[in-house]
């Protein structure tokens, strides 16, 4: 007999997590280190040793739920994600990760599988970083790209302390992060985007994360009074703005291969209506699959700050401030995840991860790969976000049976 998951018992599981940490909306406000999260960890907890899983978390707060293979010198394959949300949350955005791994579980016991490897559930710490900043606080660290001591001694906005949070919810564990070798990684998630919806398909093999750089500009012009100072002869920062704004845009069209631009932030001083602005500080977004690409789109825009400000009279200093890398995932899990969908017979896309994610991180030290699942409108990061019973269960199904790919397992 196939061996099914129960995708009801999923549902439900997800619709009780969203009970801890619930908002008006419909919502989940459940920040890392909170006491929701502590409920919600207290219950994931519960539920996992109720299924014969060993638990156990290490000093960022990575836990990990353990159900045993047949072979103990194996390391184990994972499934995770995370359970704290944004302040104005979803109930799907990490939380179906981590119980479709529950999920997995509890679908091998009801059917008496042993697996080769260990399989073990992970729920990482503070993924959103609406809280404590950055975000991918617990993976990061467990993959050596941030600094323990750093993570453990930040701070939130009330000045109360990463490390300290974690003991007063009780799950400061004593293992070090990152000396926990895993065999694989996968992750699921929903899309977080609009593609996966508009064509139909319930599965996103994921084959990588895009990379991502950012940058601050600022143009330095002049302040003079709007009604005496002539057009020819003003210094005015925000129209050079404008004009970058455009153009920075119009450079994604130029860049083959899913380039985007975006200008998120733009602040201009003084802010007076009948004074021409004399700075502006705006912020820019590139992203794209490749680094030469990425390389390629920085010259450019390089360029285009220095002709713009000196067609305009001001001058402009851009800084970048984060470099995110293109991930490429690991081929075999990758595979392992195509054949799954495959089998299962539902329609699938490859694609890549315009949001950053817990397995870009796990991906440094663990072969990894991701399936998304199609999110309503393509809305999350909102109280709205929402995912049908269908799609969770396909997501699920194809990460049970990616896994058992993984493990070999003849099914
Ligand atoms: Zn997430």
């Amino acid at each position: 007999m196939p061996i099914e998951v129960n995708s009801t018992r999923l549902w439900d599981d997800i619709a009780e997590s969203g009970r801890i940490g619930a908002t008006e909306k419909g919502g989940l406000c459940r920040l890392a280190l909170s006491d929701e999260d502590r409920r919600v960890r207290e219950w994931f907890v519960e539920a996992c040793r109720a299924e014969g899983c060993e638990v156990c978390f290490d000093e960022l707060g990575n836990l990990f739920a353990r159900r045993p293979g047949r072979r103990s010198d194996l390391h184990p394959i994972a499934i995770g994600s995370h359970l704290d949300t944004q302040p104005t949350g979803g109930r799907f955005d990490g939380i179906l990760g981590v119980l479709a791994g529950l999920e997995l579980v509890r679908t091998l016991n009801d059917h008496g599988v042993e697996t080769e490897h260990p399989i073990e559930v992970i729920d990482w710490t503070n993924e959103e970083g609406a809280r404590f900043a950055p975000a991918m606080q617990g993976s990061g660290v467990f993959a050596g790209a941030l600094e323990k001591e750093a993570i453990l001694s930040c701070r939130d906005r009330a000045g109360r302390v990463f490390g300290e949070e974690l003991e007063r919810i009780g799950f400061r564990g004593a293992d070090v992060c990152g000396d926990h070798p895993l065999d694989s990684y996968f992750e699921l998630h929903i899309e977080q985007g609009p593609v996966l919806e508009e064509e139909k398909k319930a599965i996103g093999v994921v084959v990588g994360v895009q990379g991502m750089r950012w940058y601050d500009l600022t143009l330095e012009g002049c302040a003079s009074h709007a009604g005496t100072t002539p057009m020819k002869l003003r210094r005015d920062a925000s129209v050079a703005a404008a004009e970058i704004i455009v153009a920075v845009n119009r450079l994604a069209g130029k860049v083959d291969g899913g380039a985007l631009t975006t200008t998120g932030v733009i602040d201009a001083y003084p802010n007076s209506r009948n004074v021409v602005p004399s700075r502006v500080f705006m912020t820019v977004d590139l992203r794209h699959a490749e680094i030469e690409a990425l390389d390629r789109m920085e010259q450019r825009l390089k360029e285009i700050v220095a002709t713009t400000c000196s067609q305009h009279q001001v001058s402009g200093t851009l800084d970048r401030l984060w470099d995110s890398p293109p991930v490429r995932f690991d081929d075999e899990c990758v595979a392992a995840v195509r054949e799954s969908a495959r089998k299962e017979n539902h329609p699938f896309r490859e694609m890549l991860s315009g949001a950053g994610h817990d397995a870009v991180y796990v991906s440094r030290v663990a072969p990894t790969a991701m399936i998304f699942i199609p999110c309503e409108g393509g809305i999350s990061h909102n109280e709205i976000e929402s995912a049908t019973p269908e799609h969770v269960g396909a997501g699920a199904t194809v990460l049970l049976k990616a896994v058992l790919i993984r493990d070999r397992h003849p099914d």
